[in-house]
């Protein structure tokens, strides 16, 4: 018999306690998709270069990663199931199903439109309790691995959720009814996390299967503890990214939020989703740049310099991921 909780890694299902340190939001390959649209760095199919970009994350101290691509939206399930393998024993490697931003979707003739909401809840249901596509529903033929998702994502977008984000989000929580399945929500530059969270828990989600991601993008820390507040978890996902906003103002933040109490909601990641955002990658080009790792090797130095404690620090990267991840079967209805 089954655990009550576990985790649905990519080569099976796992006792939480056993993921180490967890990147809650990564990316190791991407194959094509709508938003190769917005740029060609979104790219990335090279299986070797993805191999040495998560040895560098294990050579860090890390040891597991969530891929946060989901079907239609670079997922690519023979290039990570060949990546899976090669790590077996060595990490732990989580897939998603489910959706991303409605941009990504046609308004008029997507199967995210027009297929009836309750069939698309039991294609997720399938990805995550019989096998992903390894098609990706990028139909027409759906051929199943025995591989499952452990997680399910939804997008919104800038300032808005489109209705179609809704029918993804009404989806989520039945697929999360019926599996236990945790949720992680794309919000664009940080909006809308507050009122996502909202329509998710009015429709049953528990709090801590919740995970608002890009946060970081809108360094606000009152608005941070508004959702705090909630009871669900928000994913830090972006040092290294000057473009929006310096390391120091994220790790203060998440400082202030640790000394209102809030250690125990906060996640990690690097959501190194571009080509030039790793540094395998970049080396197959002769560029040099951080990668994956940086989380580790740079970024928690800076939390502990602007004075978080390890304590804080195992709980954002060790503890809090065994319950943000879980399946949680008590939970189904
Ligand atoms: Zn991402």
């Amino acid at each position: 018999m089954k655990n009550n909780k576990f985790v649905r890694t990519v080569l099976g299902d796992i006792d939480p306690q056993t993921m180490g340190i967890v990147d809650c939001h990564d990316h190791l390959i991407k194959n094509g998709g709508p938003e190769m649209q917005e740029h060609i760095d979104f790219l990335m199919i090279d299986t070797l270069a993805a191999s040495e970009e998560l040895q560098s994350f294990l050579d860090a101290g890390g040891k597991t990663m969530v891929t946060m691509d989901p079907p239609n939206v670079g997922r690519d399930v023979p290039r990570m199931l060949e990546i899976a393998k090669k790590f077996a024993g060595k990490a732990h490697l989580i897939m998603t199903t489910g959706f991303h931003k409605a941009k990504f979707y046609d308004k008029y003739s997507s199967w995210l439109k027009t297929v009836e909401e309750d069939k698309i809840v039991a294609m997720m249901v399938a990805e995550i309790e019989e096998g992903m596509d390894v098609h990706s529903y990028n139909g027409p033929v759906i051929e199943r691995v025995p591989h499952q998702a452990g997680i399910i994502k939804c997008g919104t977008s800038y300032g808005v959720i489109d209705p179609l984000e809704l029918k993804e989000l009404r989806i989520a929580a039945k697929t999360y009814h019926q599996t236990g399945v945790p949720i992680l929500i794309h919000t664009q530059l940080g909006t809308m996390g507050y009122e996502v969270a909202s329509i998710l828990l009015s429709q049953g989600v528990d709090p801590h299967n919740i995970i608002l991601s890009h946060l970081n993008k809108n360094p606000d820390k009152y608005y941070y503890e508004k959702i705090l507040q909630l009871g669900v978890f928000i994913a830090f996902d972006g040092p290294d990214r000057v473009k929006y906003y310096p390391d120091s103002l994220l790790a203060e933040n998440i400082k202030w939020l640790c000394d209102r109490g809030y250690q125990h909601q906060i996640l990690l990641a690097m959501d190194a989703g571009r080509f030039y955002y790793q540094t395998a990658y970049s080396a197959t080009k002769g560029t040099v740049s951080n990668g994956i790792a940086y989380l580790l090797t740079n970024f928690v130095p800076l939390l502990k310099q602007v004075g978080i404690t390890q304590a804080m620090i195992d709980d954002m990267l060790i503890n809090n991921p065994q319950v943000a991840l879980s399946f949680d079967v008590t939970k189904r209805k």
